[in-house]
This record gives structure tokens, C-alpha cells and sequence, in this order.
């Protein structure tokens, strides 16, 4: 089945290539618009019959000849003689933030530049700064992104990599049925950059042919592993053949971080990795009880103190899925998400078994987000008050996500702000401050007393934008000092606060709420991928704000 967002990927980069190439306006420009309304639909869809697409609004007759097309070829032919004659290299401009198609059009047909290379040496020699439309600060910007695309080829956020992996491990469990999942993706890594699997064999000359998608990189590989990757795609994947005997031994190798090997245990004297070459467990737990460790899962084998968080703590305390009580970062078709505050709240009481709903539009700076005005949020808690009725004990809580203006102060007057249940305070805008004045805005929106907690404090997308510099330990002072809560935003996308500053979260008392900033119902489940990285960090169920029971949250929004 092809996504709504596939379909509605094809259709844009359709609309792009139409006004690269100087083709059709009208239809480029419906292309495009149609584009964003399905990528926003809540319907999948691929379910829908020619007539029933013509209905949604916007939708012509040739335009949804179009979508039948892709929905029954999985691609479309109009596109794909456009894409014929684009150079690679011109398709490429594409994946650079900030330019727009017509930037890319002056850039192509007027200065010749037809791939990121020459691009980065016309930004260089101050070319670009000079042209006209562009100007000093774009031509810093694209520098700037060159880099990071550059440094991202060939890798993943932890959910794509996810998808990519069970996509391989299907064709190859066909081939050796006993192959696992190891490497980055057992060890929850948020952003991919290898695939890794393990085969047992009885001996080496057990090895078989693998099918032909599978391009071998004969420089890498070795009798004991075999590297490469899937035909058209960058990602590397690696095939570790291992006897019997080193079965267990593996896997706990293939999955850790540098760091995880090299502990050594006191009463050995040996660090991990030593310990573990060609020596035969029946199970993982085995190995690391002779080690004189607590059992330590996959993901948290990074090298950063878990053998002294076991042993301290306890893995029986660290934050699970299961604990989640409730959820308080989340949108509904107020502000900018597809479903309605209804149905992301029935989910959660009946499909997740939560028993509270935050929810946390966006404020009313936000336009381009559908940001609520006063008189709006007053029809929402008149909506919520009825809905608690019914669905009680269930609660929803009246939460906002407000924007930090670039003064550091919040979204609304404290008549309204006093009105809430809480308040997630988040940067959306003016991401490009110095170290020092984004740190100064963030700590005054701590101080306000109504926030509540701070919401994606770098602003950072992983492998595509990259936070704005901040003084963490500056910042969780402050979330201490003024009792301010910590997000981890559990989005793929986001994962951020990053893990790594939990334990400093932690050492401060600072507690940390993992918010899916769900902006659908399969979106609420994004919390998954957050627990996954919280316990990296050490994260425990007493630590955990939305793993407090909902009279336990409301004492606290109380004295907050
Ligand atoms: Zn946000
Ligand atoms: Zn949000």
C-alpha cells in the first residue's frame, strides 16, 4: 500500500521539476497545493476510488488521473521523464535547506552550477552572496547545510533505519533463517548509519548466495563478513558469520558502543571485550552474570556508566513504555494536526490505555500552525469540560504549547496564561541566535512563572537541521531553580533533549517528561521511540513526569 505521503511526495517534486523546466504553471502550481493537502489527510488515501479522490477539495479530474496511476504503478510517468531530464547533480540542489525551486532554476540555468559541488565552490568563492535574490545570508546558509549533507549520506533517523532493517531482514531470514538484528538498530542508535545482522553457522562453508539486490563491496568484505548494500540505496550493511559457539558472544559485541567493551570488571581485572572473545554462553544474561554484572540490555550498551546504573539503581527502575501514564505534548485539528481532540484522546484511553490526555496546540504566534487566539482556546476548554464528563476518570488536561517570542517572554497575556493546566514553552523561530542570546531567551521563558515545561529545547531535526547552540548546564540550573520540567521529545525526528544530558537532568532533580508532540493518533505512539533513548540516559519511572498517576500530576501542576 502506498502512503499518503509518498504519493504526496511524488506530486510535489512533480510540481518542482514542472517549474524547473518552464513547463505547465497552472499545473505545476495545482500539484503542488494538492501535494500538502494529502500529505495532511487523515484518510489513507490509497482506499479511495477515482470519484471519491475528485471530491477532496482541489482535486481535478487529470489530477487524479494522476494519483490512480501512482496508487497502481507506484510511480508516475510524468515524473519520471522529468527526473530523465534533470541532471543528477540538479536534483540533488534539492535536498539543500532554504533554496526554493526558482532559486535552484537561477542557480542551474543561469550560473551553470548543476551539482552540490559546484555549488559549494561558488558559495566559497563569495559567488552566490553576489547573485541577484540570494545575498550574504543565504549564501551562509547553504554553506552551512552543504556541510550537513555532506556528513548525513548514507544515514538514518532511528525509525527510517527501522523500516530499512526489518525491509532487509525479511529477504534474508528466507536465506539463513537464524540470522538477528545487532548493531545500531538493536542498540537503539538514534540516527543509522549501518545495518548490522548476525548468522550462526555450523562452519564457514555454510555460507549461501545471497539474492541479487544485494551489491557486495569485495574491498570490505572478508570469509567472516560479508559488506555492502541494497541496490540504489547508500546504506551499509554488514553480515557477520560466526560459529555456534560465538553466538552469544556476538551479539552482545555487534550491539555495543566502544565504550560498553572496554568496562572492566574489578574482579577480573579484564575489560569486556577480552572476557567475551571465544568464549561460549548459553545466554546473554549468562555472559554478563560471569562478568560480575547485572544483565544490561541493548540499548544500553553505549559506554556512558551503565555497569554503575545497574548496579546502583537497578534496571527494574528504569522508565518502560508500560510506565507512561499519560501523555501532555500533543495537537488536534485546532492548531495543525489531523485528528480531532476527540479521537487523539479516545485513542489514548482506549487503545493505550492512558488516563490523561495533555493537549498542547500551538499558541497564537503560530499562524502558519493555525496558533489559537483567545477566543478559540475558550471554545476548546468548553469542549474538553464536556468530553471529561463523558469520558472520565479519563482527563484531559488544558495544556498550550507556547511559542518563546524572541524576548523570551510567552505567547499571552497571564490573564489567559493562568487559565491553563500547564504550558509547554517551545522555540519555534529564530533559531539563528548566538550561544548566548538563545540561552538568556530560554532561561527567561524557564523563569516565567507559568511555564510549565520546556519544550524541544534545541529546535534540532536529526540529520536535516541542527539545534541552536545553547549552555545546557546553564539551562538545567534553571529548569532546577524554577522547578521547570525537561522535554524529550520522542518524535524520530526530534529526540531532543538529547540523551546524553539526562544524567545531568537527573544529578539536578530535574524530571523529564517524554512528549510524542503527537500530531495524529499513530503519532502518540512516537513515545516509543523516546523511552528507547531515555533509558540510554538513565531514566527512571520516579524521574519520569508523565509516568506519575494522574492525581499526582494535577498536585504538581497545583504547587507549580
Ligand atoms: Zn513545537
Ligand atoms: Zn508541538
Amino acid at each position: 500500500m502506498i502512503s499518503n505521503s509518498t504519493i504526496s511526495e511524488i506530486l510535489e517534486l512533480t510540481s518542482k521539476l514542472l517549474t524547473l523546466h518552464d513547463r505547465d504553471e497552472n499545473r505545476a502550481k495545482a500539484l503542488g497545493a494538492i501535494s500538502f493537502t494529502i500529505d495532511r489527510l487523515t484518510d489513507s488515501i490509497f482506499n479511495l476510488d477515482t470519484t471519491e479522490i475528485q471530491k477532496i477539495r482541489g482535486i481535478g479530474k487529470s489530477v487524479a488521473t494522476s494519483i490512480e496511476e501512482i496508487k497502481t504503478t507506484g510511480s508516475l510517468a510524468e515524473l519520471d521523464g522529468l527526473i530523465a531530464e534533470t541532471p543528477e547533480g540538479v536534483l540533488e540542489l534539492f535536498k539543500v535547506k532554504g533554496i526554493g525551486v526558482k532559486k535552484i532554476k537561477t542557480l542551474w540555468k543561469e550560473l551553470g552550477i548543476d551539482n552540490l559541488n559546484e555549488l559549494r565552490i561558488a558559495c566559497e568563492n563569495g559567488k552566490i552572496a553576489g547573485t541577484k535574490g540570494f545575498g550574504e545570508k543565504t549564501q551562509t546558509s547553504i554553506l552551512e547545510s552543504l556541510v550537513f549533507i555532506q556528513a548525513q549520506a548514507g544515514k538514518l533517523r532511528m525509525d527510517k533505519g527501522k523500516e530499512l532493517s526489518d525491509l532487509v531482514l525479511a529477504i534474508l531470514v528466507d536465506v539463513y533463517p537464524q540470522i538477528v538484528v545487532s548493531g545500531q538498530i538493536a542498540n537503539k542508535a538514534d540516527v543509522v548509519d549501518e545495518l548490522c545482522y548476525i548468522v550462526p553457522l555450523k562452519d564457514f562453508g555454510g555460507k549461501k548466495r545471497l539474492p541479487d539486490e544485494f551489491e557486495e563491496d569485495y574491498a570490505e568484505s572478508s570469509p567472516f563478513a560479508w559488506r555492502g548494500n541494497l541496490q540504489g540505496n547508500s546504506m551499509k550493511i554488514v553480515i557477520h558469520f560466526v560459529l555456534e559457539k560465538d553466538f552469544v558472544s556476538s551479539q552482545i559485541i555487534y550491539s555495543s558502543e566502544e565504550g560498553h567493551l572496554k568496562h572492566v570488571s574489578e574482579n577480573l581485572g579484564q575489560n569486556l571485550f577480552t572476557f567475551l572473545k571465544n568464549k561460549s554462553f548459553s545466554s546473554q544474561e549468562e555472559a554478563y552474570e560471569l562478568f560480575g554484572s547485572k544483565f544490561i540490555p541493548e540499548e544500553l550498551r553505549v559506554g556512558l556508566g551503565e555497569f554503575e546504573l545497574v548496579k546502583s539503581t537497578g534496571l527494574e527502575e528504569l522508565i518502560t513504555f508500560e510506565d507512561l501514564k499519560g501523555t501532555v505534548h500533543n495537537h488536534s485539528t485546532y492548531s495543525d494536526g489531523k485528528h480531532t481532540l476527540r479521537e487523539m484522546a479516545t485513542f489514548c484511553k482506549d487503545e493505550l490505555g492512558l488516563a490523561y490526555f495533555g493537549i498542547a496546540d500551538h499558541s497564537q504566534s503560530a499562524a502558519y500552525a493555525g496558533g489559537l487566539l483567545p477566543a478559540t482556546l475558550i471554545k476548546q476548554w468548553e469542549e474538553i469540560d464536556q468530553l471529561n464528563i463523558e469520558l472520565g476518570p479519563f482527563k484531559i488536561l488544558k495544556g498550550i504549547e507556547s511559542d518563546i517570542l524572541a524576548n523570551g517572554s510567552l505567547d499571552y497575556e497571564n490573564e489567559i496564561l493562568k487559565e491553563f493546566d500547564y504550558v509547554v514553552a517551545s522555540v519555534h523561530s529564530g533559531l539563528n541566535m548566538d550561544i548566548e542570546k538563545a540561552t538568556d531567551r530560554l532561561i527567561k521563558a524557564i523563569e516565567n512563572p507559568y511555564t510549565t515545561i520546556l519544550g524541544h529545547p534545541t529546535g534540532r531535526l536529526l540529520l536535516s537541521r541542527k539545534g541552536y547552540p545553547l549552555d545546557f548546564k546553564k539551562i538545567i540550573d534553571a529548569c532546577a531553580a524554577n522547578n521547570v520540567v525537561m522535554e524529550l521529545n520522542a518524535s524520530p525526528y526530534r529526540l531532543d533533549i538529547d540523551w546524553r544530558l539526562i544524567p545531568y537532568c537527573l544529578e539536578k532533580g530535574v524530571k523529564i517528561s517524554i512528549n510524542p508532540d503527537a500530531h495524529s493518533t499513530a503519532g502518540l505512539l512516537d513515545m516509543k521511540y523516546g523511552v528507547s533513548v531515555a533509558r540510554k540516559g538513565g531514566l527512571t519511572k520516579a524521574m519520569t513526569f508523565n509516568a506519575m498517576a494522574l492525581s499526582e500530576v494535577e498536585s504538581f501542576l497545583k504547587k507549580a
